[in-house]
């Protein structure tokens, strides 16, 4: 049983741990629905302030629990309004917005938690990602190791995290026996140095030799910690000795990731190797639309205008993440003003983000977009004749650089052939006579911003 007054009580003991602020910030702001089948319902301001207690919290609260004789194996945390659908069967779970936090002794495994909403289901593919989705649908649905290991590398917030918990989540639902083991590089490393200073390394060895799926995020972390890398290198080789699969992230690729044990590195390479590229404009897009299907259910009554998602996939980078913290903005936002989102709203209540990802473009790549647009070489861009054909494409190639660089003057002219500055400021000012006047040009320009920005 869990009435408010328990759930007090556990808040109490859980201030003596966290102290004030952190209290006062994650756990003074959630209340007690009750428990039931073992699982205690947690409602939580914001998903955001549910996922953060989730992960950092979790198994306190569990603790704090059961020091109040509340018996829970698991917390599940709602957000928003209370809704009548009870989310009982894992798919209702997992399509609102929710986070489950299984104890990590769960299984006798000390992996992390997975996030119920990371599943194939909500992953959207696009270009970018294909290959690397395909791969992770392969593994989760073969029972044999092959492509083992699985090694996925690709940049901050492109999905892999979500991936490899999409594979975990599938091989437990096809197989609810396999011990399958998520977790962070850092975790690894955490336990492994845990289990060296209380002398029980052989505990921590049986325990991840004995698990079917081994996955671990992020494994740049432990490049250049020898022993942990050590560790990890008899731990993977003696899983792939039994035909165990093992799903490995990265930040790069493995012959990259600097001080990286080279037999890992190549270890890593036997196996499939596959990496996620950066998003494009249309797979922002349908992640846009797919998470604002989600969100709605959340904020009832929040409409966007027209153009509004594409304005969000054309202005914000490659990163899923801030593209996801835009959108949960504009909900709030929405939900706040009572009124449609418009176009100018998202301009103003995103200004900063909108910054943060002005796309960072080089002078290298503008030189070389004009010069394919132009068909002149980029020798000539950079060198001294002054014929109408070379020099207006290098007077756009400065115009861009100006408008989609922070480079100052002095820099600009400097690389496009060692031009004075004022040679820049002429070159600006003709350029943005000529769009007035010259549709042409406008489209030239339009053409190549639109490829430097992709
Ligand atoms: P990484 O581990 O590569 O840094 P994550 O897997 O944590 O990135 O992804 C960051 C966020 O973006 C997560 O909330 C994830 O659900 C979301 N995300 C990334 N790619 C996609 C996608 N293709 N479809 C839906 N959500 C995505
Ligand atoms: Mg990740």
């Amino acid at each position: 049983m869990m009435d408010k007054h328990t759930w007090e009580r556990a808040q109490e003991i859980l201030r003596k741990q966290v102290g004030p602020d952190a209290y006062k910030n994650w756990i003074e702001p959630l209340t007690a629905e009750g428990v039931s089948g073992g699982i205690a319902k947690l409602r939580a301001p914001t998903s955001f302030i549910g996922k953060w207690v989730a992960k950092n919290f979790g198994d306190m609260i569990l603790a704090a629990l059961a020091q109040c004789d509340v018996d829970v194996k698991r917390l599940d945390f709602t957000t928003g309004k209370a809704t009548s659908r009870p989310g009982s069967t894992l798919h209702a779970t997992r399509a609102s917005a929710q986070v489950n936090v299984v104890p990590t002794g769960f299984k006798d495994l000390p992996g992390a938690a997975l996030d119920p909403r990371l599943t194939f289901e909500n992953f959207v593919v696009g270009k970018p990602n294909e290959m690397a989705h395909a791969a992770a649908r392969r593994v989760a649905e073969e029972a044999s190791a092959n492509f083992n290991p699985l090694f996925l590398y690709g940049g901050v917030g492109l999905g892999k995290t979500h991936l490899m918990q999409a594979i975990a989540w599938e091989i437990s639902e096809r197989d609810p026996e396999a011990k399958v083991l998520y977790l962070s590089a850092e975790q690894f490393m955490y336990r492994f140095v845990q289990a060296l200073r209380f002398k029980d390394t052989i505990s921590f060895k049986e325990m991840f030799r004995s698990v079917d799926l081994l996955i671990v995020d992020d494994v740049q972390f432990i490049a250049g910690k020898d022993s942990t890398q050590e560790e990890f290198f008899h731990t993977f080789n003696a899983l792939v000795d039994q035909n165990k699969r093992i799903i490995i992230s990265g930040d790069k690729a493995p012959g990259e990731i600097e001080n990286l044990d080279e037999r890992i590195a190549s270890r890593l390479q036997w196996g499939l190797v596959v990496d996620i590229h950066p998003t494009n404009y249309e797979l922002r897009l349908g992640i846009l639309q797919s998470k604002a299907e989600a969100q709605s259910e959340l904020y009832p009554g929040v409409t966007f205008a027209d153009g509004v998602l594409e304005f969000i996939a054309h202005r914000i980078s490659s990163n899923v993440r801030v593209l996801e913290g835009a959108l949960t903005r504009l909900f709030a936002f929405g939900s706040l003003v009572g009124r449609e989102v418009t176009l100018e709203m998202a301009h103003e209540s995103l200004s900063d983000i909108l910054r943060a990802s002005d796309k960072k473009v080089t002078i290298d790549e503008i030189m070389r977009r004009v010069s394919d647009h132009y068909h002149v070489k980029i020798t000539d861009l950079m060198g001294p004749r002054r014929t109408r054909s070379i020099a207006r494409p290098r007077q756009v190639a400065m115009y861009l650089a100006k408008k989609l660089t922070h480079k100052s003057l002095p820099d600009i002219g400097n690389r496009i052939g060692g031009r004075d500055h004022t040679t820049v400021i002429h070159a600006v000012k003709r350029i943005e006579e000529l769009q007035a006047v010259d549709s042409q040009i406008r489209e030239d320009l339009e053409l190549l911003r639109r490829l430097l920005e992709a």
